[in-house]
């Protein structure tokens, strides 16, 4: 199966995006006319039978997905890309505030864009001092994982601190199950490959067991690969509550 995101903003001209789908040219303007949400409802429909019937699944109220899907090294994406990426720029919503590290004050560093159904899930953690912040727990404030929806535009990265990864890689959707023709950088759905015990983390809004969403491996090359302290990291969601938590091991 032949996949590709983010193609819509593959020129990297992509200034504001809906739950992670481009609004078009129009979407420049504030009052955006019928013609740019005919735009958009076209790059969404191109999207979804992009990322195929699988992850179409995985809208409220849909049973899970019995299997997951690989994510793949898609190669170098553009910073502000709308398709899954580690790296770059994130994409937010009006009122954004950068988040920092409840443990050491500093600005935390962005990991990954994550669009799903009609949301995004963005998730930052702190790598000012690695080692010395929590931010392998998902309750410690030293990561933040969001569920964005509506309106969103690239973000404004602080000029302090670690905030940025080495690179910005796609993460190209691949069955799980084939053989995968780039190396695996992760895994959506299905169920985690835990490194230690179970650790589901509970929502901190209805506080039930989250669904898991999605793994994260390092990457091979350190220069610009994620700090998992050689280990994994995991995307869990609330659906109900619009919660996501993440926690890594190794
Ligand atoms: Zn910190
Ligand atoms: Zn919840």
């Amino acid at each position: 199966m032949q996949v590709e995101l983010g193609r819509g903003a593959a020129d990297g001209s992509v200034r504001a995006v809906r739950g992670g789908l481009v609004r078009g040219e129009a979407g420049d303007r504030p009052d955006v006319g019928v013609g740019a949400q005919g735009v958009a409802r076209d790059l969404r429909e191109e999207r979804e039978r992009a990322e195929g019937a699988d992850l179409a699944r995985e809208r409220p109220g849909a049973p899970p997905m019995l299997t997951g899907m690989l994510l793949i090294d898609g190669g170098p994406a553009p910073a502000d890309t709308v398709g899954m990426r580690t790296g770059g720029v994130p994409l937010v919503p009006d009122g954004f505030v950068w988040p920092v590290c409840a443990e050491c004050g500093g600005n935390q560093q962005f990991l990954v864009h994550l669009p799903l159904d009609s949301c995004v899930v963005a998730v930052f953690f702190c790598q000012n001092d690695p080692g010395m912040c929590d931010d392998w727990d998902p309750a410690s404030g030293a990561n933040r994982a969001y569920v964005f929806d509506g309106l969103l535009a690239p973000a404004a990265v602080p000029a302090d601190g670690e905030t940025q990864l080495g690179a910005v890689t796609a993460l190209h959707p691949h069955p799980d199950g084939e053989p995968a023709p780039a190396t695996v950088l992760g895994r959506l759905a299905g169920d985690p490959d835990w490194i230690q015990n179970d650790e589901t983390p509970a929502c901190p809004a209805c506080t039930e067991p989250m669904t898991f969403t999605a793994q994260l491996e390092e990457g091979a090359d350190h220069a610009t690969a994620a700090n998992f302290g050689s280990g994994r990291a995991y995307v869990f969601r609330c659906h109900p509550c619009a919660e996501a938590a993440f926690l890594w091991q190794c």
